[in-house]
């Protein structure tokens, strides 16, 4: 009987109604309880003296009790408790309310631990409600969990212990003690008992090291399983290179980069037994479009169908007019397929689809529909692959007899990261751009310079260019706000510095009709400055825009903003992004001069990483990777190691299949069982 098994109702003090709370923290069992990890410690052994107190710090007192406890009614028929502790070298006020046990469980003359705010006032040092500990009983370092209402750290505490408690005296340990040793990781039981309540702070940093370590090993082991499954389907073989015919008619000649990843892709759909799972990662203007062109070129040459999708209407728009100027002279047959079409349009287009007329479509999630039928699909393509989950890219493969999979992205994601992420898929990186390229100049400014911004735009637009401004965000709530706003700032611009000049409105909630004619104004440069949400930031094309102004940079992540910067310096003309932010935050200040100082869209993932944590990469859960439990990406150190254990234990026995490897088979399961993806 595991632990996994027990309701969290066999606890004691939780019934029915507790354990509602409890699941809303996600924990359904007595084992979810044993796994549900501290979220920090608070450490008792870091006493100040009294008269070393800092004001507004958090502190931990150690003092003796020296005067009784008064109690007196405030309004509102409330109660405060006071009192003075003291050590050597001071005394420190306590106040608390409505606690009517207080003079109870803190005795005269006895010594405790306390923990809280300090403030300073002419009464001297205070902490208002502080925790506290008797002294002779505290226990060095204490968990702090996550909480919801009704349920406080007290509760939490009791909960753990007693869950621990009833952990079998031996266990069976997922980890094999070769790769322990190997890894210097302290046993399963030492860590379950040392992450909740460790005896000092070596033990929970072992503690913890050894659950990190287990949870990455874990699920790059799940992500590699899939990749080797993946591999045991047949292939669609095309044995004619096309590719280089190709590349000759184009009016540019391919960057060493971009003729790698075209070559890595013919090659996998050439000679590999199975079918290509390929992902093309490369920053934003480094030319993914041409790659991927050119790969649908060889599959129809083979004698097949390819499917191109993006992730809105406005990216799969230009993507097929790309296409049919790429595609001018080749007779090859190009079809559009979007949400947005009429229901007559559409049904025409999927006609052609499933008779074999169409050779590319090219389309949205309209292309993962049931009603789209294929008549002979090879190659798969899934542009800016971050905004679709895994499920949706199984969607568009499941089209055909396992086509050719080829997924592009423009997030820059750490190398050590895109293993995991990515570990069902090769990868390819372009890390070159196209030749002529400048840097794009970035400065961030507070909105007191905003006016002297605009002036700077008009003199580009007098130059004949273009500019995004990028709206301010609304606050929660969208929708219509988004579309009022959008609005609002809009006619402010139209009605004041740009009176004379033509400005066009982008913002989510507008019809794709409308999106796409405003959309193709600007690219034709009847619209010269485009006032827009968000929206604009995967993928649009438009050489002659030299100007990004972002407002309220502060709300985006490094990423975004990266890819909102990548709209512009696409041609030959020097380049701007205007970042403006009233919000000084330090944090605020050193993320936007990462974006000021380099272009780099690694170098800022790498950043963005290490200053905010992985959130801006699986905010949403973007990649439908499982929820980890301690484990974050940040700790690349561990992250190397856990790949390189998963590789050797894969070596030596390729499918887990070896007995002791039998635990952690089944708690990569658990991991997985968790999330979309699905092992079996
Ligand atoms: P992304 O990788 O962001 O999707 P695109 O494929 O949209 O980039 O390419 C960006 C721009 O660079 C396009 O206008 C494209 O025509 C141009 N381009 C692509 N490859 C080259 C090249 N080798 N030389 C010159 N221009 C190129
Ligand atoms: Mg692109």
């Amino acid at each position: 009987m595991s632990l996994y098994d027990l309701p969290i109702t066999k606890l004691s003090g939780i019934g029915e109604k507790r354990a509602v709370l409890f699941r809303k923290l996600g924990i359904f069992t007595v084992g979810d309880m044993v796994s549900c990890y501290p979220r920090s410690y608070d450490n008792w052994s870091a006493t100040t003296p009294i008269a070393e107190l800092v004001p507004d710090e958090r502190c931990v007192v150690r003092g003796k009790v020296a005067t009784p406890v008064s109690t007196i009614r405030i309004s509102g028929g409330r109660t405060m408790a006071k009192l003075s502790v003291c050590d050597d070298s001071g005394y420190l006020n306590l106040v608390f309310f409505n606690n009517k046990y207080i003079s109870s469980m803190l005795r005269y003359g006895e010594e405790y631990f306390f923990m809280g705010k300090v403030t300073y006032d002419r009464y001297g040092y205070q902490m208002v409600s502080p925790e506290f500990n008797q002294a002779s009983q505290t226990a060095v370092i204490t968990p702090v969990y996550h909480l919801t209402a009704g349920l406080n750290n007290h509760m939490m505490i009791r909960a753990a212990k007693e869950a621990l408690s009833m952990l079998p005296e031996e266990m069976h340990d997922p980890l094999p003690q070769e790769l322990r040793t190997r890894y210097h990781l302290c046993d399963l039981s030492y860590a379950l008992h040392n992450v909740h309540f460790p005896a000092d702070i070596a033990a929970m940093e072992q503690a913890r090291h050894r659950l990190i370590f287990e949870e990455l090993l874990e699920l790059n082991l799940g992500m590699r399983l899939m990749k080797s499954r993946s591999h045991e389907q047949t292939a669609i073989r095309m044995e004619h290179d096309y590719a280089a015919a190709f590349i000759k008619t184009l009016p540019f000649t391919l960057t060493g980069a971009q003729q790698r990843a075209v070559n890595d892709c013919i090659r996998d759909m050439r000679e590999k037994p199975s079918p290509m799972n390929r992902l093309i990662q490369g920053d934003v203007g480094s030319g993914k479009t041409a790659v991927c062109a050119a790969v649908c070129y060889h599959t129809v040459k083979n004698g097949y169908q390819a499917a191109f999708m993006a992730p809105t209407e406005i990216l799969a728009g230009q993507h097929y007019e790309t296409f049919i100027k790429l595609f001018a002279d080749t007779g090859l047959q190009i079809d559009l397929l979007t949400g947005s079409m009429t229901a007559s349009q559409k049904r025409k287009v999927r006609e052609r689809i499933e008779n074999g007329e169409s050779d590319i479509v090219i389309g949205t999630h309209a292309l993962v529909s049931e009603s789209t039928v294929f008549s002979r699909l090879g190659c798969a393509i899934t542009d800016e692959q971050h905004r679709f989950g895994v499920a949706q890219r199984a969607g568009l493969a499941s089209k055909g007899e396992h086509p050719h999979v080829l997924v592009l992205s423009a997030t820059p994601i750490p190398r050590t990261l895109g293993l995991i992420i990515y570990g069902d898929l090769d990868i390819t990186v372009i890390d070159e751009l196209p030749p002529g390229r400048t840097k794009v100049e970035t400065y961030s400014i507070g909105s007191d310079k905003r006016d002297r911004a605009l002036g700077f735009i008009k003199k580009q637009i007098d130059q004949g260019r273009q500019a995004y401004i990028v709206c301010p965000l609304v606050e929660e709530g969208e929708g219509d706000a988004e579309m009022q706003n959008a609005n609002d700032y809009a006619a402010e611009l139209m009605l004041g510095v740009f009176r004379d000049y033509p400005v066009g409105i982008l913002h989510g909630k507008m019809k794709p009709k409308d999106k796409d004619r405003v959309m193709e104004q600007f690219a034709s440069g009847e619209i010269a400055i485009l006032v827009s949400t968000t929206v604009v930031e995967v993928g649009v094309d438009v050489r002659n825009a030299t100007v990004m102004m972002i407002e309220n940079a502060e709300r985006f992540g490094l990423s975004t903003l990266h890819q909102l910067r990548g709209r512009v310096g696409r041609g030959q003309y020097q380049s701007y992004c205007i970042l403006v932010s009233d919000n000084g935050g330090e944090n605020t200040e050193q993320r936007l001069s990462v974006m000021c100082r380099t272009n780099n869209g690694f170098e800022i993932a790498d950043m963005d990483l290490q200053m905010r944590g992985p959130g801006d990469f699986f905010g949403n859960r973007q990649h439908g990777l499982p929820q980890l439990d301690i484990a974050d990406f940040s700790d690349t150190e561990t992250l190397a190691q856990s790949q390189e254990a998963a590789e050797n234990l894969l070596r030596m026995s390729p499918d887990l299949r070896d007995l002791s490897l039998k635990a952690l088979r089944a708690k990569i399961h658990r991991l997985f069982a968790s999330s979309e993806n699905t092992m079996n």
